[in-house]
């Protein structure tokens, strides 16, 4: 077959050699750094301080890291941020799964920000770890407060013990705080341990409950109650009003059977409507009235003091603890106290005494 491209009047198919084309992007381009430069804990107060959102979330990322770097930074942020926080109420608030908790803090942090304010949406949920997502402080489920500017909404750190997502909760206040956040509403699933931590940070601690089959003391952990400075009953609508009001009746009598609360404050019980938007204005009088008198009596000072010290202690307990069972010579002798303890060979006590006896003679040899 003929091609006529080979033909020699077909010049024009022939490859010349290419011009050196002129450079599309900047040259110098290169020369600068490529990432972003990193914040010093001052821009971070800085950025706090003046309310800047961005790196308000960015610092609390800090905080929920577990880069020793990163805590470094984060401890200093915090401390500087000290001297503005604490000028907030701290509300904690719980109730089991499906009590209404979402839909309750979108109406109730709507109530709180027309009155002026600026809310900090914070929670601890100790599943998050297990399920690698928290199913609280989610934004989707606070849809109207996600999309105001007054509100900040943060999920529950994930990493971590209970005391160690608590302590991180806890710090992030303090951020909210001096970003001048002056609402702070904590939540937590009511189903365990969890309460205790939100209860050691918060001023407030509202217990969400529903109207049930007439049993509705069952199931609820004593304690829980006994932390509650208020019980509200939820879904006081429709066909549920009688139901609701009959129980929050049984929460009254129960709570009568209850020893004074460290404030003397008698916790009260009210219904409500978290999606119907009933009597929210109630439930937010009882928490005004409460805070107007812890401030008088001064238990509010009290209790945060309590709460700082126990912080400092829940802390060094953490810390002492991780330091102990980080060393890998620690876990290998622990493995075989175990083997010895399990087999009678060794009492627990003296085999305890062995392997505490092994880190401290450790400790003094490190200096
Ligand atoms: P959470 O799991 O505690 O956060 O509960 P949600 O806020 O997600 O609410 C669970 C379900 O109860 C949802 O289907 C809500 O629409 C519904 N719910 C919440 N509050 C009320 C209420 O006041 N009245 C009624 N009838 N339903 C409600």
């Amino acid at each position: 077959m003929e091609h006529p491209e080979n033909d020699s009047q077909y010049k024009g198919l022939q490859v010349n050699g290419g011009v050196i084309s002129q450079p599309t992007v900047n040259p110098y381009l290169k020369f600068r750094p490529l990432r972003r430069r990193e914040l010093t804990p001052a821009d971070y107060v800085d950025g706090i301080v003046k309310g800047n959102v961005s790196i308000l979330g960015q610092a609390v990322t800090l905080v929920e890291s577990i880069a020793d770097r990163h805590q470094a930074v984060a401890q200093e942020v915090i401390e500087k941020c000290l001297p503005y926080a604490g000028e907030s109420r701290r509300i904690g608030i719980t109730g089991v799964p499906g009590a209404g908790k979402s839909t309750s803090i979108d109406v109730f942090g709507l109530h709180v920000i027309r009155q002026g304010h600026r809310l900090a949406v914070l929670a601890i949920d100790p599943s998050s770890e297990r399920t690698q997502g928290s199913i609280l402080g989610d934004k989707t489920r606070m849809e109207k407060l996600s999309q105001e500017k007054d509100a900040f909404i943060r999920p529950s750190p994930s990493a971590g013990s209970l005391g160690g997502v608590a302590r991180k909760t806890r710090e992030t206040i303090v951020l909210c705080e001096a970003a001048g956040y002056d609402t702070i509403f904590v939540e937590t699933v009511g189903v365990g341990q969890s309460e205790t931590a939100v209860h050691s940070m918060v001023d407030f601690f509202l217990l969400i409950q529903l109207a049930g089959t007439g049993d509705e003391l069952q199931g609820i952990k004593r304690g829980i109650m006994e932390m509650a400075d208020g019980i509200v009953i939820n879904k006081c609508d429709g066909d549920n009003v009688e139901r609701a009001k009959l129980a929050a009746a049984q929460f009254r009598n129960a709570l009568h059977l209850f020893p004074p609360t460290p404030s003397k404050w008698v916790p009260e019980v009210l219904t409500y409507s978290g999606y119907f938007e009933l009597d929210i204005d109630k439930v937010w009088d009882m928490i005004d009235r409460y805070f107007d008198y812890v401030k008088k009596t001064g238990y509010f000072d009290l209790k945060r003091q309590q709460q700082a010290k126990y912080w400092m202690v829940e802390t060094i307990d953490e810390q002492l603890r991780s330091n102990f069972y980080h060393l890998p010579e620690v876990r290998a002798l622990l493995e075989q106290k175990e083997m010895r303890v399990l087999n009678n060979e060794q009492s627990s006590f003296t085999a305890a005494k062995d392997v505490l006896d092994f880190y401290f003679e450790r400790l003094r040899n490190r200096d």
